[in-house]
């Protein structure tokens, strides 16, 4: 079977940010994406809010990250995965071409939003629908826009597109808001908000770009017409999840939590991006999970290729284990490595605070600091070592 030491999946801005850090740290790096580089941003006409790039298109701004990827001798696959699987202590990434072997696996799938359905929807967006009121909201300066749902986030960003529209209409089809109280009467404070209620949009119309909505009351069944400029869905956000659920801890919905790392519940397997459960969705954030979970990576690939060949694959080993955050030990670490170096003697200074993991897999957390002999990766003896005199006493 292939086998790599990274293997991200998804080459959005996360996925393509994590493929330049773990390249830059010496990674070997293979991403796969089943679609075309770029992720989410492929699908709209105007980022302004990157820093360092004042105005591109989407697919330009993806276009750039792809070509810095590539400087860094990435490898870009296309293939799909369908799963990842743990088989005995290894990942699998199981493609549509095939099985790859992972030594670290970067979930960096993103995330989609919920279509209304309604004709006229999918051909303008970009062009006045919208699903992203940070992203979106400062192209409609002074124009008349509309909100459609009735939930936290439509009142929310309702209430945040006022600071650019010159009025936001509110879409719900029920006739009172299921959003916070708070929120709710924030938003009906606000005079450049008028909700439109017991109504649904049937279609969107305008000549290229977003110019008329005709809605139907769902009570009456009246159909009229709504000129706006602009129309905001805030009807769900889903993560592309698929490939890990029930594999990782995830919150509602499938939106996967990671620590501050970006590691998942799942040794080894880290996760980037609007696949998150966190608060805001966005290239700049994506990019910096990325850049997290490549060093995360990187960081426990190097730990595990370091104590497979100095204390696991060896017949026999002597190794010192401590922990680098109690000075006393980190003291005691120094002084077994001169008396090891003045009896010729090559022994593992393994730091328990860094190698955490593999120290709690041999069982040895509770008994630090210590000689440990192990035999083809097993633990045969522990002797604790608390002070110079046990360090005396053992290199006799
Ligand atoms: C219309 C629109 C406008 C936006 N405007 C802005 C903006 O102006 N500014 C801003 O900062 N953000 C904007 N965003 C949000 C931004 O695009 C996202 O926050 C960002 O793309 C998230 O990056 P990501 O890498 O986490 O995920 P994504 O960009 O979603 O990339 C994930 C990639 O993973 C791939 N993938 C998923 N599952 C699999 C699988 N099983 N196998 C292989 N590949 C897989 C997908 O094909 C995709 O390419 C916008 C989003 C949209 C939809």
């Amino acid at each position: 079977m292939e086998k790599r030491e990274l293997v991200i999946i998804g080459a959005g801005p996360a996925g393509m940010t994590a493929a330049i850090y773990g390249r830059r740290a010496g990674l070997d790096v293979l991403l796969l994406e089943r679609g075309a580089a770029g992720g989410q941003i492929n699908t709209t006409e105007e980022i302004e809010n990157w820093p360092g790039v004042q105005r591109a298109t989407g697919p330009e701004l993806g276009n750039m990250f792809r070509e810095h990827a590539l400087k860094f001798k990435t490898e870009f696959r296309t293939a799909e995965v369908k799963k990842v699987e743990l088989r005995e202590d290894s990942k699998i990434v199981v493609t549509n071409k095939g099985e790859i072997e992972a030594e670290a696996v970067i979930v960096a799938t993103g995330a989609y939003f919920r279509r209304l359905g309604c004709p006229g929807e999918a051909e303008r967006v970009g062009q006045g629908v919208s699903y992203c009121a940070v992203c979106d909201g400062a192209f409609f300066e002074d124009e008349v826009v509309a909100v459609v749902g009735g939930g936290n986030t439509a009142v929310e960003e309702g209430d945040y597109l006022t600071k650019f529209a010159s009025k936001v209409y509110i879409i719900h089809r029920r006739d009172e808001f299921r959003a916070d109280r708070a929120a709710v009467e924030r938003a009906l404070s606000n005079p450049k908000i008028e909700p439109v209620w017991n109504s649904v949009v049937e279609k969107i119309e305008g000549d290229g770009t977003v110019e008329n909505l005709v809605l139907r009351n769902v009570k009456t069944n009246e159909v009229s017409n709504l000129p706006v400029a602009g129309v905001f869905m805030f009807v769900g956000q889903s993560p592309y999840d698929e490939c890990v659920r029930g594999l990782v801890k995830a919150a509602k919905d499938g939106w996967i939590i990671v620590n501050e790392g970006m590691e998942t519940s799942v040794e080894g397997i880290f996760a980037a991006g609007d696949v998150l459960n966190k608060h805001l969705r966005q290239v700049v954030t994506a990019a910096s999970d990325g850049a997290v979970a490549a060093m995360s990576a990187s960081a426990y690939i190097n730990e595990q290729i370091h104590l497979r060949s100095s204390i696991l694959e060896p017949e026999s080993v002597t190794a010192f284990f401590y922990q680098s955050i109690d000075a006393a030990q980190a003291r005691l670490s120094n002084e077994v490595e001169k008396a090891a170096k003045a009896k010729g003697i090559k022994i593992p200074i393994i730091d328990a605070y860094k190698n955490n993991r593999m120290t709690e897999k041999l069982g040895l957390s509770s008994q630090l600091p210590a000689l440990v002999q192990l035999h083809r990766g097993g633990v045969e003896k522990v002797t604790r070592v608390d002070s110079e005199s046990d360090i005396a006493k053992v290199f006799i």
